[in-house]
């Protein structure tokens, strides 16, 4: 098997890579699910991935963290490279937040436990440091005031806001969205793009996978678009949306505009 050429000249001369995936496939079982994904993600650049249902979304994003493993190919994190090392996965994990579609926040565990248990146990933080860190982040999604109420006790939206700022209390250098407003009412969808769209203004570094295109045309860098396992185009989202090249993603626009 022949080695992804020059990919680390390639990182020495481009500092500000945090992700970079080259040649990577993935499969489930006999399942050829990723076919040769490339992607580079610079610092502070947002990202918009879209796409069929099935068509390998998730299961990308979720390579980035090490959620999945891939078997093929190569994918560096902050030029970290990401194999069965289980200290380069925690160190990875540590600077990567992730946010599911259906939040998974612990239900019996306050709100403000939730922010708090990752610092505390992964960061080591002193509780009241945890505690201090967790309120000002729950601020900026405005839920501050749920700090003490449990999951259950939240809409939709209120609990895709804390999942938003439990992820911020490890200070993530990239943050993964998969899907964060699809399990919501259309009305709770407003305040979790409001969200993401400073966080975005802020100058993090984001994927997120989402068909939210008021969101793609307004903060992504970059829209990509992905289906049967592959990339198949890439583009500024202005031309992305006018222009689209390849059929596939004029029929998936023609779907879902
Ligand atoms: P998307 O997020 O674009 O909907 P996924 O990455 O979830 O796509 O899934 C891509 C394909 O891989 C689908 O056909 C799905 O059924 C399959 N798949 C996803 N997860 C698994 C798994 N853990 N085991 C086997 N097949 C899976
Ligand atoms: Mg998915």
């Amino acid at each position: 098997m022949t080695e992804a050429p020059t990919l680390t000249e390639r990182a020495a001369g481009n500092a500000d890579l945090m992700i970079e995936i080259v040649g990577m496939h993935k499969w489930y079982g006999e399942f050829h699910v990723l076919k040769d994904i490339n992607l580079s993600v610079r610092k502070g650049e947002r990202i918009v991935v879209c796409g069929p249902s099935g068509s390998g979304k998730s299961t990308m994003i979720r390579c980035i963290n090490r959620l999945e493993e891939h078997q093929r190919g190569r994918i560096l994190v902050e030029g970290v490279e990401l194999t069965e090392d289980v200290k380069k996965i925690e160190l990875i994990r540590k600077e990567v937040g992730m946010v599911f579609q259906h939040f998974n926040l612990f239900p019996h565990l306050s709100v403000l436990d939730n922010c708090c248990l990752a610092p505390i146990w992964v960061r080591k933080m002193p509780r009241k440091l945890a505690e201090e860190q967790a309120m000002k982040y729950l601020e900026r999604v405005q839920i501050a005031n749920q700090a003490h109420k449990f999951p259950g006790q939240l809409s939709g939206g209120q609990q895709q806001r804390v999942a938003i700022a439990r992820s911020l209390c490890m200070n993530p250098k990239i943050m993964l969205f998969d899907e964060p407003t699809s399990a919501l009412d259309p009305e709770m969808i407003k305040e979790v793009l409001e969200v993401m769209t400073g966080l975005a203004e802020d100058g993090m570094t984001m994927v997120c996978v989402t068909h939210e295109m008021g969101f793609a045309k307004q903060v992504a860098d970059r829209v990509i678009f992905m289906d049967a396992g592959q990339i198949v185009e890439e583009n500024e989202p202005t031309e992305f949306f006018n222009n689209p090249r390849n059929e596939r993603t004029r029929l998936f626009l023609s779907q879902i505009l």
